[in-house]
């Protein structure tokens, strides 16, 4: 048996919910005036430490949109001792990203294996000519002063060994330096255990 919802019920729940609507607080976003509080984390546009990028093309190769753009060169470093042999490394001549074609995957800044991309959460460059959006190094370069600082390390997580290494790299230079004779006895500082 069918139970008939009583005369005007609907409209009661309608107006109820107009009423709440009506009472509750505006959440329109006052942009450009107030800026939002982004998480510092958001993927707003991507920055190019350029003293770190070694040209290894892994980024543009990875770019799902091919957007990335590099061009480069290679040069001849003279050996640093004598009878050593010539290097050559690669000069970057252009690193470019198309911010309309990018779809904001990360995957260039995931990928790169010498930490010379991040993101920053700027957002704010729009462009009414799509030719504008293509930015090149030295812009990208000036998005590095947005980037926001690492998250802190877990207080439960192991030293990093960099750190260990550091320390014991200062504790035999302490060694030697304290030493009258000016022999490194690092071994001394390194295995107390030893005697
Ligand atoms: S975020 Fe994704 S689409 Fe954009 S440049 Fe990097 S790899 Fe390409
Ligand atoms: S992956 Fe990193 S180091 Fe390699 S070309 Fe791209 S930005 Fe440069």
């Amino acid at each position: 048996m069918s139970v008939k919802e009583l005369p005007g019920k609907g409209l009661a729940r309608g107006l109820k919910v107009t009423f709440e609507n009506l009472t509750r607080r505006a959440v329109t976003a006052q942009y450009p005036d107030v800026k939002p509080e982004l998480p510092p984390r958001s993927r707003g546009v991507i920055a190019l430490l350029e003293e770190n990028c070694t040209v290894c093309m892994l980024c543009a190769r990875e770019c799902p949109c091919w957007c990335i753009y590099i061009d480069s060169h290679k040069e001849t470093v003279p050996p640093s001792t004598p009878g050593g042999r010539e290097r050559s490394h690669n000069v970057l001549d252009r690193f470019a990203i198309d911010f309309s074609l990018c779809m904001y995957c990360g995957i260039c800044v995931e990928v790169c294996p010498f930490d010379a991309l991040f993101w920053s959460p700027e957002f704010e460059y729009a462009a009414t000519d799509i030719r504008d959006l293509t930015h090149e190094k030295d812009r990208l370069r000036e998005w590095m002063w947005t980037v926001p600082p690492p998250p802190a390390d877990d207080e439960r997580a192991e030293p990093p060994k960099e750190l260990a290494a550091a320390e014991r790299a200062a504790a035999r230079t302490s060694a030697r330096s304290t030493r009258p004779d000016g022999v490194d006895r690092s071994e001394d500082v390194e295995s107390p255990r030893g005697s």
